[in-house]
């Protein structure tokens, strides 16, 4: 069982009179760790601490705080196989995915470290005797709110990007995961100046409680709702805010692919982490003329993938996060049955402890149904067979979300069709994960604002400064 601790000030153990979060394992229902809860009070105390650590952090060599990024990668890098174990036991992903999300997390560190000294400001075309740039600062107090699903990838980025651009952060993990951030927070404090990260740890509330702060940036990655709250919050302080937030990602299957390799790549992009990814298959409009190949295959897929404990070697599909979160998706597929969808494979609640759901394919599905416009965010495939490519595009880019979307077709013209009308950040074809390295998109709609991958991050932290030099009573230096 892992006692988290908080870090205000730069002093490990400090608060927690709020009470206590207990995360049980979702495999077994076990007690895994413990967390203390921030009051409101706290969280004030910890950002007037942030505020006065900003002065000389902001004032480092900005080589010097990548090298200190550096330190920190190779310091959660020796914690390797502890977050790992941490991520599997709080959360239930397969431990291999673990160990992914955690190297992945170190990569993100690293590449922070090497591209922040580079980005520089503009010098500017002015005056002979004037001197004209442009220079970014950081913006002072950072609050970085996490999400549980994929807890140190995403943190990683964050927490990299805001602390090697000179900002003081606050990181409020998931109450979900708060283990994880725990031992994530204690391997990145080891290099840095005190007093530079703190850790607050709580639910909800202490998230509002830190978006209602003076602070200078709320960057959160979760739920729309909990976005849009934020989001209100600092309407209300006059901070930034950076949301990351939820999809619906739609897969468009055209006539001219195949089907086996097609339903594949549908599994993959919806059973995948037990469909817990912001990027996640949650929609697919396939062309009737491949369809009930399609449907046979998905559903072959879904039958035979291998659930279990997350820490079972061989385990595909592990758990959901937890009992709540179960409910939730059982629900959207149980109204969209009511409503006439199909159930072909899974739907059905398991007996016996833990948070398990089968992987689901649901067909006769029509686009209106919550279950195919609403985030699910499990194991479930929901079908809905359309006529046209157009008629599939268009379903695809009528979605409150706009996160991202996939395509599937042998046609490079509806595969130029598709990457120039779907209103999403992020558009792929002929596969439903992927992409270069450094890819980075707006999230449209519902599914956010602002960069939150990717160099661009760095300037999300930065603030950028005009500066003109002129020597005085115009005349020369
Ligand atoms: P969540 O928004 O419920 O929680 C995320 C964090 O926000 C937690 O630390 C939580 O305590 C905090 N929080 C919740 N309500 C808050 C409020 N009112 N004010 C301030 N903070 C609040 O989300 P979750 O359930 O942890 O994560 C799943 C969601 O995250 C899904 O919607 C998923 O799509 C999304 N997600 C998006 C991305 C992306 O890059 N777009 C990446 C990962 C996850």
């Amino acid at each position: 069982m892992y006692t988290v601790a908080q870090l205000i000030g730069g002093v490990w153990g400090a608060g927690g009179s709020g009470g206590e979060v207990v995360v049980h394992d979702p495999a077994d229902g076990t007690p895994v760790s413990s967390a203390p809860v921030a009051t409101a009070d706290e969280v004030g105390k910890a950002v007037g601490a942030a505020r006065e650590a900003t002065a000389e952090w902001a004032a480092t060599a900005p080589a010097a705080r990548a090298a200190a990024l550096h330190r920190a990668a190779d310091a959660v890098a020796a914690v390797t196989d502890e977050l790992t174990a941490a991520v599997t036991a709080e959360m239930g992903k397969p431990l291999a995915d673990a160990r992914g999300g955690v190297e992945a997390g170190i990569s993100t560190l690293r590449q922070y470290a090497e591209l922040a000294p580079l980005r520089g400001g503009r010098t500017l075309h002015g005056g002979s005797d004037a001197l004209d740039f442009l220079t970014p600062q950081p913006r002072g107090v950072v609050a970085a709110i996490t999400p549980w699903n994929d807890p140190v990838a995403v943190a990683c980025g964050l927490l990299g990007a805001a602390l090697v651009t000179g900002n003081v952060v606050l990181f409020k993990p998931s109450e979900r995961t708060p283990a994880t951030g725990w031992l994530l927070a204690r391997a990145l404090d080891q290099a840095l100046p005190a007093g530079v990260l703190s850790l607050l740890t709580g639910g909800a509330e202490v998230g509002a409680a830190l978006a209602g702060q003076d602070v200078d940036v709320v960057a959160h990655v979760g739920s729309t709702a909990a976005g849009r709250a934020i989001a209100a919050a600092t309407a209300r302080t006059g901070a930034k805010v950076l949301l990351e937030n939820g999809g619906s990602d739609p897969l468009v299957v055209d006539a001219d692919v195949d089907a086996g390799w097609a339903a594949e790549q549908a599994a993959l992009g919806a059973f995948a982490n037990a469909g817990q990814i912001c990027v996640a298959v949650e929609r697919i409009y396939v062309h009737r003329e491949v369809a009930e190949d399609f449907v046979a295959a998905l559903v072959r897929r879904a039958g035979a993938l291998r659930a279990g404990p997350g820490r079972d070697p061989g385990t595909e599909l592990g758990p959901l996060v937890d009992r709540r979160h179960r409910d939730h998706v059982h629900g959207q597929v149980a109204a969209a049955v009511a409503a006439g969808a199909r159930l072909r494979v899974g739907g059905e609640l398991p007996d016996g402890p833990g948070a398990f759901y089968p992987a689901t394919v649901v067909t006769d599905c029509r686009h209106d149904m919550p279950l195919v416009r609403e985030e699910t965010f499990g194991p479930v495939a929901p079908v809905v067979v359309v006529d046209s490519f157009d008629e599939g595009l268009r379903c695809a880019a009528d979605s409150p979300y706009g996160l991202a979307a996939t395509v599937l077709t042998g046609s490079m013209s509806h595969a130029q069709r598709a990457w120039r009308e779907l209103p999403v950040g992020t558009v792929k074809i002929n596969a439903v994960f992927g992409g270069a390295p450094g890819g980075a998109a707006h999230p449209r709609r519902a599914s956010g604002q602002g960069f939150g991958y990717g160099p661009e991050l760095l300037d999300e932290f930065a603030a950028t400064k005009a500066v003109h030099i002129e020597a005085p009573g115009g005349g020369h230096w």
